[in-house]
C-alpha cells in the first residue's frame, strides 16, 4: 500500500498534545513503557507459537536492544516480539481502545497532573512523546514477508506506508529526542549509556528477556517470583506492580507465595493503595496473570480468586499446568480450582494478619476495597469465617472503625445481641429515633451505610453466638425481666389512656399500616415506624426498589411514645384534629428513617396550617 497521511482520532491528538507540553520531572517513564511493551509483544509471540507451530522457527533468541546514536539525537528500543500488520498499527497506535475513550474525560484530566499514570489508561506508547519530537515505529508481524512503517510527530496526524523490516518480524520504536533545555527541569541525555543502565535497573530489572544495550545485558532478566523473597528489595516489588497493574504508586501489601508439596505454584500478589480509576466500571476486566512453566498464557485471569477478592493484582506461575491449557477451559480445570483455593485462603490470612498488625494502613485498604470483600460473605458460605474478622464500620460508641470482635468486647452483661442499623447515610442513622432506647441502656449499635450491608447482614446472621438484630425489627426485647413487668404495669395504665387515640389513629392511616402501638424503643422522638417479623427491612425495600425491582410494600407497624408531651395535647384534641396530626406524625416517620414521603407538598400545607392555629390559640 502507498504512503498515507492520517489523521489522529481527536482524543488521541489531545493526549498527544498533553504529552508534549508535559512539564513532568520523571520523562524517564517513557522507558519503561516501551520496554514493557516489547516484553509483552515477545510473550504474546511465545504463547502463539504454542499452538501455532509455523510460529516456533520465530520464538527463540528473544531480547530487547537499545541503540543510541549521540549525534542523530535518537534512541531506538527493538524487540523480537509478535510486530503488527497495518489493521493494528492503526489501530493499537492511532487510536485509544475503547474502554479509554469512555473514560477520556476522566484520563486528560488525571494525566493533566499526572502523567506518569499514562501506562494505567492503556495509552502508554503515547509517553514516547514526552521526550521525542518525532516517533517512528518500524514494525512487522511474525510470519509476514512485509512490515509497517508508522511516523508522526504529534501533531495531528501521522504517515503509514508498508516498508520490510531489515531484522524480519519484531517492531522497533525509534525516538527523535528533544533538545535539551537548561531551564527545563529534565537534564537527562537518553543517549547516555549510564543514564540508560540506571533507568533500565530502577524500572525494568525484572523482565525476563535481555535488554541490552552495545552488547551489555542490563536487566536481572529472572522471573521475580522464582527468585527468594530475601534477595527482594520493596523496590523491586513495587516496579513489578507498576509493570504489571501500570499504576505507579505504591502497593499497600505485597504478598510473595510459593505453594509446595502436593501442588507447586509461584506467587507474588498485591493489595493496591488506590481502587484503580474504571474499578467501578461494569466492564472492567479484573484478575491476576497467569503463567504457566514461565510462559505467559492470560492476563486478567479472572478464575484464579473469587470476585469478591478482585482488587487483588498479581501474577501466578504454575508448574503443575499444561502448556495447552485452553484460556477458555481454565474455569474447569482441576489444578486451576485448587490453585484458586489455596490463594484465596492465602489472601483472607495475610489479611487477618495486616489487620493485627497495622491497623490505620488496613483502614484505608478497607476505605477502597471493603465492600468489595463484604460481597465474600454474601457469596461464599466457605470463608466467612474468616471474613467476619476482616470487616469493619462504624458504631454509636466508637470514633474509629470497630470490629464485631472488638463490638463483643464492649457489650454489656446485659446485652445479648449485636444490634445494627441500616441506611444510606451516616449522619442519617447516627440521628435515627431507632437508637434512642438502646442509647438510654448503654448499648452500642453498629452503623450500616455501606449499600451491601444490610445484604452483609442477611447473609451474616450471627457472629459467634451472638445473633445479629436490626434495630428497626418489630420486637427488640430490650428489657430484663424486672424491667419488662414494670413496663408492663406502667402499659396497662396507658394503654387504657390511650385506647381511644390509638384507635383513632389507626383508622386514619389505616391504608398505610398494619397496626399503631405504644412503644418501649422511643425516649425522645414522638413516633417511629419498624417492620413486622417477617418483612422486609425499609432500607432493603429501598434497595430492591433502586435496582429495579417493584415491591408489594409491606405494611408497618407505627410505634408512638406515650411519653412524648405531644400526646398529652393530641388527647385533648378534636377528632377532626387528631386525624390531621396522625397523618402528620406517619409522614415525620417517614422521613426520620429516610424514607421518601408520597405527597411533600400536602405535608407541608398540613404544617403550615398547624402553625397558623399556633398563632390563633
Ligand atoms: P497498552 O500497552 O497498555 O495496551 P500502549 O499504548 O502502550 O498501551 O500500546 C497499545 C498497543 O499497541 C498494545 O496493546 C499493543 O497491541 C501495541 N504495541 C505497542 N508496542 C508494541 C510492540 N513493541 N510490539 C507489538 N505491539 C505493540
Amino acid at each position: 500500500m502507498a504512503k498515507q497521511t492520517q489523521t489522529f482520532q481527536a482524543e488521541t491528538s489531545e493526549l498527544l498534545d498533553l504529552m508534549i507540553h508535559s512539564l513532568y520531572s520523571h520523562r524517564e517513564i517513557f522507558l519503561r513503557e516501551l520496554i514493557s511493551n516489547s516484553s509483552d509483544a515477545i510473550e504474546k509471540l511465545k504463547f502463539e507459537s504454542l499452538t501455532d507451530s509455523s510460529l516456533a522457527a520465530f520464538a527463540t533468541d528473544f531480547k530487547i536492544q537499545l541503540v543510541t546514536d549521540p549525534e542523530k539525537k535518537t534512541l531506538s528500543i527493538a524487540d523480537n516480539g509478535i510486530g503488527m500488520t497495518w489493521d493494528e498499527v492503526v489501530k493499537n497506535i492511532g487510536t485509544i481502545a475503547h474502554s479509554g475513550t469512555k473514560s477520556f474525560l476522566k484520563m486528560r484530566q488525571e494525566l493533566k497532573e499526572h502523567p506518569e499514570l499514562i501506562g494505567q489508561f492503556g495509552v502508554g506508547f503515547y509517553s514516547a512523546f514526552m521526550v521525542a519530537h518525532r516517533v517512528v515505529v518500524q514494525t512487522q508481524k511474525a510470519g509476514s514477508h512485509s512490515g509497517v512503517l508508522w511516523e508522526s510527530d504529534g501533531n495531528g496526524t501521522y504517515t503509514i506506508e508498508e516498508s520490510v523490516r531489515e531484522q524480519g518480524h519484531g517492531t522497533t520504536v525509534t525516538l527523535y529526542l528533544k533538545d535539551l533545555k537548561e531551564e527545563d527541569q529534565e537534564t537527562q541525555d537518553f543517549t547516555d549509556t549510564g543514564t540508560l543502565k540506571m533507568i533500565v535497573k530502577k524500572y525494568s530489572d525484572f523482565i525476563v528477556y535481555p535488554i541490552q544495550l552495545k552488547e551489555e545485558t542490563l536487566n536481572g532478566q529472572k522471573a521475580l517470583w522464582l527468585r527468594p523473597a530475601t534477595e527482594i528489595s520493596q523496590n523491586d516489588y513495587n516496579e513489578f506492580y507498576t509493570h504489571i497493574s501500570h499504576d505507579p504508586s505504591v502497593p499497600l501489601k505485597t504478598i510473595h507465595y510459593k505453594a509446595e508439596g502436593t501442588m507447586e505454584f509461584s506467587s507474588i500478589l498485591y493489595i493496591p493503595s488506590q481502587k484503580p480509576f474504571n474499578y467501578d466500571y461494569r466492564d472492567n476486566k479484573v484478575g491476576l496473570n497467569l503463567y504457566v512453566k514461565r510462559v505467559f498464557i492470560k492476563g486478567e485471569c479472572g478464575e484464579l480468586l473469587p470476585p469478591y477478592l478482585r482488587f487483588v493484582q498479581g501474577v501466578v506461575d504454575s508448574d503443575d499446568l499444561s502448556l495447552n491449557v485452553s484460556r477458555e477451559l481454565l474455569q474447569q480445570d482441576r489444578q486451576i480450582v485448587r490453585i484458586k483455593k489455596a490463594l484465596t485462603s492465602k489472601v483472607l490470612n495475610s489479611l487477618k494478619e495486616f489487620i493485627d498488625s497495622d491497623r490505620p494502613s488496613y483502614e484505608k485498604f478497607w476505605m477502597n476495597f471493603g465492600s468489595t470483600l463484604k460481597e465474600g460473605v454474601a457469596v461464599e458460605t466457605a470463608s466467612i469465617d474468616k471474613i467476619q474478622d476482616l470487616v469493619l464500620f462504624h458504631s454509636t460508641e466508637s470514633d474509629r472503625l470497630t470490629t464485631l470482635q472488638e463490638y463483643v468486647g464492649r457489650m454489656k452483661p446485659t446485652q445479648n445481641k449485636i444490634y445494627y442499623i441500616t441506611g444510606d447515610s451516616l449522619t442519617q442513622i447516627q440521628n435515627s429515633p431507632y437508637l434512642e432506647k438502646l442509647r438510654s441502656k448503654g448499648f452500642e449499635v453498629i452503623l450500616m451505610n455501606d449499600k451491601i450491608d444490610a445484604w452483609f447482614a442477611s447473609s451474616l446472621r450471627t457472629y459467634g453466638d451472638k445473633a445479629l438484630q436490626s434495630v428497626t425489627a418489630h420486637e427488640l426485647e430490650l428489657n430484663t425481666e424486672e424491667e419488662k413487668k414494670m413496663e408492663e404495669e406502667k402499659n396497662k395504665v396507658a394503654e387504657l389512656k390511650f385506647k381511644p387515640l390509638l384507635d383513632i389513629m389507626h383508622d386514619a392511616l389505616k391504608e398505610q399500616v398494619q397496626e399503631i402501638k405504644l412503644s418501649d424503643r422511643l425516649t425522645e422522638s414522638p413516633v417511629c415506624l419498624v417492620s413486622s417479623d417477617n418483612a422486609l427491612s425499609a432500607h432493603m425495600e429501598r434497595l430492591l426498589e433502586s435496582m429495579g425491582q417493584s415491591m408489594p410494600k409491606a405494611k408497618r407497624v407505627m410505634e408512638i411514645n406515650p411519653d412524648h408531651p405531644l400526646y398529652e395535647s393530641m388527647l385533648k384534641a378534636s377528632s377532626t384534629q387528631q386525624i390531621e396530626w396522625a397523618e402528620i406524625l406517619y409522614q415525620q416517620a417517614l422521613l426520620n428513617e429516610g424514607s421518601p414521603i408520597e405527597n411533600p407538598l400536602k405535608y407541608s400545607q398540613k404544617i403550615a396550617n398547624l402553625m397558623i392555629s399556633a398563632g390563633h390559640s
